[in-house]
């Protein structure tokens, strides 16, 4: 299976980006975002247990959000490989990935991270709050976000960098160039 992770703060371009990458190598997108985003929205019992928690910019906690998440790799036996898109989060999310996919015969390929700086993220956060009014990309809500980003998150590129699977790609420029790289590193596997 080709299985990778993107990488990113909030605004990188991870959804966009996954779109394109699931077309060209019929790969399956798993964004915990949208998961969890169309929980609430069935108003589901793990929607209502997550929504405020999002609404708020904050984590999920690791074991709902681990257990979700392998619940929907199992939904999808046949998969030539998966795109992770927010997912791991946390090093204890991406050490339970890791033994996941282990104990499915398969492993995490490689992690492709989107490089953006603070600045553009935030023009296109800000963007996006007028296109989809996403409660979560409201200012303040954005600043917890990206808080949680650079406390827990990003310690997550260290763990891959140990296993030799990080590749930094450049996440400014036009979709379809960014697209082209990212195109060039899966090619290599
Ligand atoms: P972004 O656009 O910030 O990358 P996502 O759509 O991926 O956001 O996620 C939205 C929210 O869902 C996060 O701010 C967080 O509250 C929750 N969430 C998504 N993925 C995870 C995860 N792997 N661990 C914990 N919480 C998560």
């Amino acid at each position: 299976m080709l299985n990778f992770v993107l990488f990113g703060p909030p605004g990188a371009g991870k959804g966009t980006q996954s779109q394109k990458l699931i077309e060209k190598y019929q790969l399956i997108h798993i964004s915990t975002g949208d998961l969890f985003r169309a929980h609430i929205k069935n108003q589901s019992s793990l929607g209502q247990q997550v929504s405020q928690l999002i609404a708020d910019g904050q984590l999920v906690p690791d074991a709902i959000t681990i257990a979700m998440l392998e619940e929907e790799v199992d939904k999808n036996p046949e998969a030539k490989g998966i795109i992770f898109d927010g997912f791991p989060r946390t090093v204890p999310q991406a050490q339970a990935l890791d033994e996941f996919l282990e104990s499915k015969g398969t492993a995490i390929s490689g992690v492709i991270a989107l490089d953006v700086d603070q600045d553009e993220l935030c023009k296109r956060i800000a963007q996006r709050q007028i296109e989809t009014g996403r409660i979560d990309d409201q200012a303040d809500k954005l600043q917890k976000r990206i808080e949680e980003y650079f406390n827990k998150t990003v310690h997550v590129l260290p763990y891959y960098e140990a296993q030799n699977k990080l590749v930094k790609v450049n996440g400014i420029g036009k979709i379809d160039t960014i697209f082209a790289e990212l195109s060039a590193v899966v090619d290599q596997y």
